[in-house]
């Protein structure tokens, strides 16, 4: 398997994620890697960033990188006066890809790149990124002089089309890539020694294995450690970091003694973990339940935020709810058989008038408005709200009735063990809620459902398969919305008739 660019970026960060990535079908990590920016969005941004240079040409004739290769080559030097778009090429068993190229206009024959990120500022992976493709396009062939990342500006607002010149910020890199490019013929062979050997090389896990995201080899890794090497492994490496492999179940709870930065009351978690029993504050839980008022509505927002605004009016990685769930129980009766209502939009239009018209029809004038995390609804509500003045004053009677259940968790007054110290709706879920069940769902977080969402927006051909789309989002968020019935239920039953 030749190398290419993220698998160099891989290899920097451990050679043994090279290698297991490569030569192996080692078991992957649950974790949420997929990104907004491994996906059709990235390439929506690349098309949008491509309209900068008029009369480009574009080399990606297919699937098959090698057709591509070619077809980048004759473009080259068929075309030198052009700009070239989607530019593949291959030296020496690696490969590498470029959005835009264009001529240098003071070097005959010399080019310059750039890569156009769904990101809004510099990262050094940024840098690592263009410094391997300048080599790779300059052994092969093609001559670079100038690199550049194409951002987005969060300053701008769509009005009408979408406007490149003013969504995107070129950046010159040039003084940073010249920097790295004279260490990155060493590092492709010492990558290219890694995956000649047929031994897996032997990196002990870190800091390294979690940021910014943990790497997906940490089932490998981190379950062969022995309790002290995993209490080696996670000194000085922060609460926010560690989080994800304690809520896998990688790490003990106990190792939290070593841990900073945590917000909820570190001395609870480590005796609900050492006592394997829960630690509850009855009182300042029922508390909090008292606030209820019926009818009670459970609400969730499906989101997308694109880095390249879809609507007229919207700014980069502006939040734009496009579904809703909502389940209603209108008094102490009717919690059995709590009522449902759901909004989904049909990817054809700004979907935030007819979301607001859903709420308003829906949500009845009086009772609590019940989200989990309801700072997130709330910001929902209020953009909304600022969207169209109309519903305005309905809009922020809903904010103002919104109950969290999220308060009794994140403030320490409901520790189980087993949450495993997440309390994230579907770490709480199956602890007090096991009738819900998201495992064999197509879409099982709000990540993927925001992907799925993107598509609808952006596939406008194919309707079977947004119809299946649609289909899948709707069966996910209404989870959520009967996981919140089912959870505040509990919390009711166990703590107001106690
Ligand atoms: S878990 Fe850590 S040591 Fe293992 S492959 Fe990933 S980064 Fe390397």
């Amino acid at each position: 398997m030749p190398l290419n660019e993220n698998l160099f970026l891989t290899g920097l960060r451990c050679p043994r994620a090279l290698w297991l990535e490569v030569k192996t079908n080692a078991k992957k990590s649950n974790f949420k890697t997929v990104s907004l920016n491994d996906t059709e969005e990235k390439k929506f941004i690349a098309k949008a960033a491509q309209k900068l240079f008029p009369n480009g040409l574009s080399c990606r004739i297919g699937e098959n990188f090698e057709l591509n290769a070619i077809e980048t080559q004759q473009q080259i030097h068929g075309c030198p006066k052009q700009p070239i778009f989607d530019a593949f090429v291959q030296f020496n068993g690696t490969e590498a890809f470029c959005d835009i190229l264009f001529p240098d206009p003071c070097k005959t024959d010399f080019w310059h790149m750039i890569k156009v990120m769904a990101a809004a500022r510099l990262m050094r992976r940024h840098i690592n990124d263009l410094a391997m493709t300048w080599h790779i396009f300059n052994s092969s062939g093609i001559n670079i002089s100038r690199s550049m990342l194409a951002f987005v500006d969060t300053s701008y607002t769509r009005n009408g089309d979408l406007d490149p010149e003013k969504l995107f910020k070129l950046l010159d890199v040039t003084p940073q890539v010249w920097a790295t490019l004279p260490r990155v013929p060493q590092i492709l062979e010492t990558q290219q020694d890694v995956l000649l050997s047929p031994n897996e090389p032997l990196i002990f896990p870190g800091a390294h294995c979690l940021k910014p995201s943990p790497c997906s080899f940490v089932d490998s890794c981190w379950t062969a450690l022995t309790p002290q090497d995993r209490s080696k492994a996670v000194q000085g490496v922060g609460w926010r970091d560690v989080k994800p492999l304690i809520q896998e179940g990688y790490l003990d709870l106990t190792l939290l003694s070593e841990i900073s930065g945590i917000r909820i009351p570190k001395a609870s978690l480590l005796e609900a973990a050492a006592t394997k029993t829960p630690i509850i504050n009855k009182e300042a839980i029922k508390k909090h339940l008292d606030k209820l008022v019926y009818p009670l509505h459970f609400l969730d927002f499906e989101t997308i935020a694109p880095a390249a605004p879809i609507f007229s009016g919207t700014s980069p990685f502006e939040t734009i709810p496009a579904q809703a769930s909502l389940h209603i129980v209108k008094t102490p009766g009717d919690w059995s058989e709590p009522l449902h209502f759901e909004f989904i939009t049909s990817g054809n239009t700004d979907p935030r008038p007819e979301i607001a018209q859903f709420l308003t029809s829906f949500v009845k004038a009086e009772g609590s408005i019940v989200a989990y995390n309801a700072k997130f609804e709330y910001s929902v509500l209020a953009g909304l709200a600022v969207h169209l003045p109309m519903l305005r004053e309905a809009l922020r009677g809903m904010m103002a009735r919104l109950w969290d259940l999220y308060t009794p968790f994140q403030k320490g007054h409901f520790i189980h063990p087993d949450f495993r110290a997440g309390f994230s709706l579907k770490a709480i879920a199956p602890i007090l809620a096991p009738e819900i069940n998201y495992r064999n769902l197509k879409i099982q977080d709000g990540l993927k459902a925001s992907i799925a969402l993107f598509k609808l927006f952006i596939n406008h051909d194919d309707q079977s398969k947004k119809n299946q789309l649609m289909k899948d989002l709707k069966t996910y968020c209404a989870m959520d919305t009967l996981a919140l019935v089912q959870i505040t239920k509990r919390l009711k039953n166990t703590f107001q008739q106690a």
